[in-house]
């Protein structure tokens, strides 16, 4: 949203009103990019308190979000032994210059969990009404970014990553949202702190005009789909970012040494993609043509007759890259997941619960472990739904839901003085098996599967707890010992 890009989008003719132009007799729609118009809001919501109208407070008075309420749940919750907010750190509640350009982190800020969390909490009666605000305001914008982020990859349960099409909730989504953006009022001191809405904001509004005509243009012509993720610069970047590994790392190379850094990256058929740790999600884009077929064996290059097309992984992209990725994707969601303390417990019960009767088509085993009832402890699982007609996450009992927070507190017990030993995991379970009631599983639960239910949850709960302990203490040391640092720097600046 740098200022020259919105001179030359408004010289071109492109406004806010009509974010396109012609250019001989071809229709361009300007979009701004959605990723950086998620930063620019959290930038903003990190220095301001938001004024907003939402249909999701329950009232029809504007009300006001802060970003101290997220930094007050973070706090908290982030010396829990399970977390809601697992993916928050530090660097996402207080961004760096350079952390602050990072996509990512903006976007697990300014989630649904971080709203799930706030909302859950004022439901069960512990926290000020007040606090829905916020949740109401990082949820606005979680769909926003969401509804910009649509393509193939439909993430459970979240709709609006699914593709924009007649039936999908987009076009509903932006008609409310419009009225949302319009009603922000970044605020400071209690008074608006801009004269006029601040870029962005425009931004979301802009995009939205921009996207619905994009939309009735491909429909016209035949389209029943749009990606609305092809309407970010996340290619043009990835491309970029391509082209910068082959200029070793000079970030000023002359027009020849772009000309061959842009050569010597589709020679390698963008092999660096393999890589992660890039700012922009895998574009999913492969060339249109490329070398490895030169490389490749007779036979197997018969196979492709052209190579255009194709949808081949490119050289250095390991297959087992999205492997590990997809056992991360499933893992992370257990080892987190509040009152919160209660939360958190239920949470990660409710993962065990499902992996515990994954395949299992025993009724006895379910009713034990599972509750159709609305517990309170599950109030964040009900708010962490994603969809509010359809059920996917695991509901546990309460029995279970006990059990686990014994065994939770057992292992905060013992496990300073097992951490260090061999098979640490075996100590742990020893100690659960022989502390811990699970009685209740053969007597009002299942007698048949009682001890493979046993084993299950147990495997499940030091799998989780352990490596998220380590994880917390070595985050302490790191923190004490950046602590000592400064001190003597300190103590060195003050004798001289
Ligand atoms: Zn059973």
């Amino acid at each position: 949203m740098g200022a020259n890009n919105v001179k030359a989008l408004k010289l071109l003719g492109a406004s806010k009103r009509k974010p396109f132009f012609r250019f001989h007799n071809q229709e361009t729609a300007t979009v701004y990019d959605p990723p950086h118009l998620l930063k620019c809001t959290r930038n903003l919501f990190l220095k301001h308190d938001v004024q907003l109208k939402s249909e999701h407070v329950g009232t029809q008075l504007p009300v006001i979000a802060k970003w101290d309420h997220i930094l007050k749940l973070y706090e908290i919750d982030k010396t829990r032994p399970f977390r809601l907010l697992y993916r928050l750190t530090d660097t996402h509640l207080n961004p760096t210059a350079q952390s602050s350009m990072n996509v990512r982190l903006a976007a697990q800020v300014m989630s649904h969990t971080v709203a799930a969390s706030l909302n859950a909490l004022v439901a069960t009666g512990g926290w000020s009404s007040e606090y829905m605000a916020t949740a109401a305001f990082v949820e606005e914008v979680d769909n926003l970014f969401d509804s910009f982020n649509g393509g193939t990859s439909v993430g459970r349960g979240k709709t609006l990553r699914c593709p924009l099409s007649d039936n999908s909730p987009h076009i509903e989504l932006w008609k409310k949202a419009s009225m949302g953006i319009k009603s922000w009022i970044f605020l400071k001191d209690g008074k608006p702190a801009f004269l006029h809405p601040p870029p962005s904001q425009n931004g979301w509004l802009i995009d939205i005009t921009a996207a619905q005509h994009v939309w009735r243009t491909l429909k016209e012509a035949g389209f029943e789909y749009l990606h609305t993720q092809n309407l970010n610069q996340d290619p043009l970047e990835n491309t970029f970012g391509a082209i910068r590994l082959n200029c070793g790392s000079n970030n000023n190379p002359t027009v020849g040494q772009f000309v061959n850094a842009l050569k010597t990256s589709i020679i390698s058929g963008l092999a660096f993609r393999g890589l992660g740790e890039t700012n922009c999600e895998d574009d999913g884009a492969t060339l249109l043509d490329n070398l490895q077929s030169l490389f490749r064996a007779p036979e197997t290059a018969s196979r492709y007759p052209s190579t255009s097309h194709d949808k081949e992984t490119p050289a250095g992209m390991p297959e087992s890259f999205h492997v590990t990725q997809q056992v991360h994707m499933d893992m992370s969601p257990a080892v987190p997941a509040g009152e919160m303390e209660v939360f958190s417990v239920a949470y990660v019960s409710g993962s065990i619960a499902r992996q515990v009767l994954h395949g299992v088509s025993c009724d006895a085993c379910k009713t034990c472990l599972t509750s159709e009832v609305l517990l309170s402890a599950n109030v964040f699982i009900y708010f962490k739904e994603c969809s509010d007609t359809e059920q996917s996450l695991t509901y546990p009992s309460e029995k279970l839901v006990e059990t686990v927070g014994t065994a939770v507190t057992l292992m905060e017990s013992i496990m300073t003085e097992a951490a260090h030993l061999n098979s640490v995991e075996q100590h742990i379970t020893t100690a659960i098996k022989s502390t811990v009631d699970f009685e209740w599983i053969r007597c009002s639960g299942c007698s048949l599967h009682h001890q493979r239910i046993v084993d299950s949850i147990v495997r499940c709960l030091t799998r989780i707890y352990i490596p998220w302990w380590c994880k917390r203490r070595n985050r302490m040391m790191t923190e004490a010992a950046r602590q000592r640092a400064t001190e003597r720097k300190m103590k060195i600046l003050s004798h001289q």
